[in-house]
């Protein structure tokens, strides 16, 4: 993951900042709600972040048309990213809070295109919880969806 850390307040993050034509972007499409440009750092070639045009620090800052315009992006973009650099292989990621990994507090999802052997590791410690314990964990999700509705 990328160590850098933008601690600006909100609406003068780096990404507001790109967006307002401050910062340089090599900028890739943009629409009313997303934009898509280069991450800097490019994990591999083809590396892009899809931001949301709105200051939004995370995904649950979105509204839910923003989050599907996001995906919609990602997906015009993964499909523009396999055209132009044909990986084997490609990840989207999307981290939420410091101890989700985010490093930049302005929504956005990363489109990697992904190779054998390209250093790119994700720890995955299952923990394969018993049965009725995930029977548990599922009841919460649906009385917590029931009360959004
Ligand atoms: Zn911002």
């Amino acid at each position: 993951m990328p160590r850098f850390i933008d601690t600006s307040p909100p609406g003068q993050c780096i990404f507001c900042r790109l967006i307002a034509g401050e910062i340089p972007a090599a900028m890739v499409y943009e629409d009313a709600q997303t934009l898509a440009f280069m991450d800097i750092g490019q994990v591999n070639p083809g590396h892009v972040l899809v931001a949301s045009r709105r200051h939004a620090a995370t995904l649950l800052d979105l509204t839910p048309d923003e989050a599907a315009a996001a995906m919609r992006t990602a997906h015009r973009v993964a499909q523009a990213v396999q055209a132009a650099f044909d990986p084997p292989g490609l990840t989207l990621l999307q981290a939420n809070g410091r101890e989700g990994d985010q490093t930049v507090f302005h929504f956005h999802l990363h489109v990697v295109p992904r190779h054998a052997d390209d250093g790119i590791a994700l720890s995955w410690p299952r923990k394969d919880p018993a049965r009725e314990v995930l029977q548990g964990y599922a009841a919460q999700l649906r009385q917590a969806l029931a009360r959004l509705s």
